[in-house]
């Protein structure tokens, strides 16, 4: 990935960003190495709620919601003052179980546990701090905060369940009744199921007006004797109406050894080259304009509600949640556009005999806008962390690759042409005259520095990524390298 061609900035929320030691790649390597292990996967499924259900969740979420703030206060107080002892949070704990036990069960443990994992985290990250170890980009680590909306105040909405306090009774395919136990409801659900195994704890979250309920499951594990119904069985079918191999992440194994370079972006999605001298674009041409359209809508909404807040008149908190919702719409939609091209991506790679990718990732030296920095990071990992599960279910092995001045390396004779990137999509060697495109050139860099030269000897296969799938271009379409930019609005 090259600096100057993915800027996913305004209003993203860089949550996911994690502590980096002092090489920068140390604990992303680390994540990317668990990620390939893991046998964990989350359901999402979307709750179909009846009045009077939703009314029970409501006065479930906001009690839950209750208890994690009170809590928090208290630690947060505590850890002001410099006095939040171990002993003083279980104390602050066992308090709170007991004042919230009656209504919400032992999932009142639930919320507890993931506030102590909050905590956790924290204290990790502080004495990271302290050695020294945080990246420089991160510039404020703060305690957990109150499970509500920082601008307007109001709480969001999460309920957890114990692993053994629900249980799914699926009706037909993608569909069923999600029951708690604790609370006699039975809510329709929604959604595919591809994986079995046992289940853990449930969340369910309200994000903008819509109910849905997370699933984490250990694929392939059997459930304890004392919960024989907490397990997880798939749904899901394939083009041949089958249900493959559900207990297990890995659903194939390679069919050749060949390798795979792959510069990630925004104009070219994916830019491949592959060890038999083959390369491939993956264009993302409707996620650019997208990108771009969401970028407007979402800065405009956030001047609008600045204005209106600045001076006073309280509407500004209707624009706040159109903000809130654009901003949410974006990420779904481009979530869906990236994770289209990766499944494509990953079928295509395996069927030529793929075993193993490589992925730049990128090192950027200089920053003057932590913010956006952060939010570029914070998206490039997503994309990095869902091509991991993609890739596994094939067979393939990911490795990322630190990258940098691929953008301005070039892959002909090697040196830095500081000038080569002449236009958009188009990169020339300052030596030989040879013209090739700009990504391409940048996985040729990834090849190169991890000691394969390849020479392309066959014509650029490019690919468009749509809504409704993935469209081969043909080659006077694809002679067109100058995307443009902002003009697409109208999608
Ligand atoms: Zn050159």
């Amino acid at each position: 990935m090259a600096d100057r061609k993915f800027r996913m900035s305004s209003g993203g929320n860089p949550r996911g960003v994690s502590a980096e030691g002092p090489d920068p790649l140390q604990s992303f390597r680390e994540l990317v190495e668990k990620r390939k292990k893991s046998n964990k996967r989350t359901v999402r499924l979307r709750l179909l709620l009846e009045e009077h259900e939703e009314k029970i969740l409501f006065d479930i979420g906001l009690t839950s919601v209750r208890l994690w703030n009170e809590l928090n206060y208290e630690k947060r107080k505590l850890f002001f003052r410099d006095n939040l002892t171990p002993e003083k949070r279980v104390e602050i704990n066992r308090r709170y179980y007991h004042k919230y036990k009656n209504f919400l069960g032992v999932n009142a443990g639930q919320v507890i546990n993931k506030n102590e994992e909050a905590w956790e985290s924290f204290f990790k990250l502080l004495k990271m701090k302290k050695q020294g170890r945080l990246s420089p980009h991160i510039s404020k680590i703060s305690p957990p905060g109150y499970w509500k909306d920082r601008v307007t105040g109001k709480k969001k909405i999460h309920i957890l369940i114990r692993n053994d306090r629900y249980y799914l009774e699926p009706i037909s395919d993608g569909e069923g009744r999600l029951i708690l136990k604790d609370f006699k409801l039975r809510i329709r659900y929604v959604g595919r199921i591809r994986w079995e195994g046992k289940q853990g704890r449930l969340e369910i979250i309200y994000e903008t007006g819509r109910w849905f309920a997370y699933i984490p499951i250990e694929v392939g594990v059997d459930p304890s004797k004392s919960n024989p119904k907490g397990y997880i069985k798939p749904n899901y079918k394939d083009k041949k109406n089958r249900i493959s191999n559900p207990r297990s992440i890995k659903q194939k194994d390679p069919v050749g050894d060949k390798k795979a370079f792959i510069d990630v972006g925004l104009n070219n999605l994916f830019a491949v080259v592959v060890s038999d001298g083959s390369a491939l674009l993956i264009k993302g041409g409707v996620i650019k304009s997208e990108y771009y359209w969401w970028k407007r809508e979402i800065s405009t909404y956030q001047a609008v509600r600045d204005l209106l807040k600045n001076a006073g008149i309280l509407t500004w908190i209707k624009y706040h949640e159109k903000y809130l919702k654009a901003l949410y719409k974006r990420n779904e939609r481009l979530r869906h556009l990236y994770r289209t091209a990766i499944r494509f991506l990953a079928e295509m790679l395996w069927s030529r005999g793929v075993e193993k990718i490589y992925i730049g990732y990128p090192i950027m030296l200089s920053q003057n806008n932590g913010n956006e920095y952060n939010t570029n990071i914070w998206w490039y990992r997503k994309i990095i962390l869902w091509i991991i599960d993609v890739f596994i279910e094939y067979g393939i092995d990911v490795e990322i690759v630190s990258e940098d001045y691929t953008s301005q390396k070039c892959s002909i004779c090697g040196e830095i042409h500081k000038n080569g990137r002449i236009y958009r999509g188009l990169y020339i060697c300052r030596k030989t005259g040879k013209k090739i495109n700009a990504d391409i050139n940048a996985s040729l860099n990834i090849a190169r520095r991890i000691g394969y030269k390849i020479t392309i000897t066959r014509k650029i296969e490019s690919y468009l990524v749509t809504h409704n799938g993935i469209k081969p271009l043909i080659p006077r379409q694809r002679a067109n390298t100058r995307d443009p930019e902002v003009r697409n609005l109208a999608l």
